[in-house]
């Protein structure tokens, strides 16, 4: 198990719709992968991740969100697809490859998934609120897209002076080496 450095925005991987995991590949090498990505989303504080950010072209993604009377919810999604998806709802959002940046973005406020699970059985998910959010949020990542790709051009605009201090900061960041950090997002 390792904690893995996070690719940050500017990386072309991110910009890339993410190849489709084969089904040979999912005892070979995704047991591996999927105990780094949990490691890697502890240690950053994060609710989901993304094989891309962590430079690997795979349609793979983690979720895992605190809850306070059970289980935290703890999901892998292999493939995933967006089947249905309803309502609207705004609120901000970040991500672990632009952090430090946040932003309120519009997302449809029920949705459902189909993807794989870790064992390469097929699952469904009925979300809403934080989870319909995070779901969504990553399968954007796995289609190259990220979160400030869905704010309205001027909003974007206005982000650019933000964003380019950012960048500078984020050159020196590797997750790889930090024990444990205090960023959250997704
Ligand atoms: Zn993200």
């Amino acid at each position: 198990m390792a904690i893995k450095r996070i690719c940050k925005y500017g990386e072309k991987i991110l910009a890339k719709k993410a190849r489709k995991v084969e089904a040979q590949e999912l005892k070979r090498i995704l047991p591996g992968i999927i105990s780094d990505m949990f490691e890697t989303l502890d240690a950053v504080g994060g609710v989901g991740l993304a094989a891309n950010q962590i430079g690997l072209d795979l349609c793979l993604a983690v979720i895992k969100i605190k809850k306070e009377e059970e289980e935290d919810l703890r999901i892998v999604l292999i493939n995933p697809e967006l089947t249905e998806k309803s309502g609207v709802m705004t609120g901000e959002e970040g991500c672990l490859s632009l952090p430090g940046l946040f932003a309120r973005i519009k997302r449809f406020s029920k949705v459902k998934v189909r993807a794989l699970n870790e064992k390469g059985l097929p699952i469904e998910v009925n979300a809403e609120g934080l989870f319909s959010r995070a779901l969504q949020h990553e399968i954007d990542h796995l289609d190259g897209i990220l979160f400030i790709d869905r704010l309205p051009f001027m909003t974007r605009l206005k982000l650019k002076p933000a964003l380019m201090k950012l960048k500078r900061r984020w050159k020196k960041m590797d997750e790889s080496k930090l024990p444990r950090g205090k960023e959250a997002g997704m």
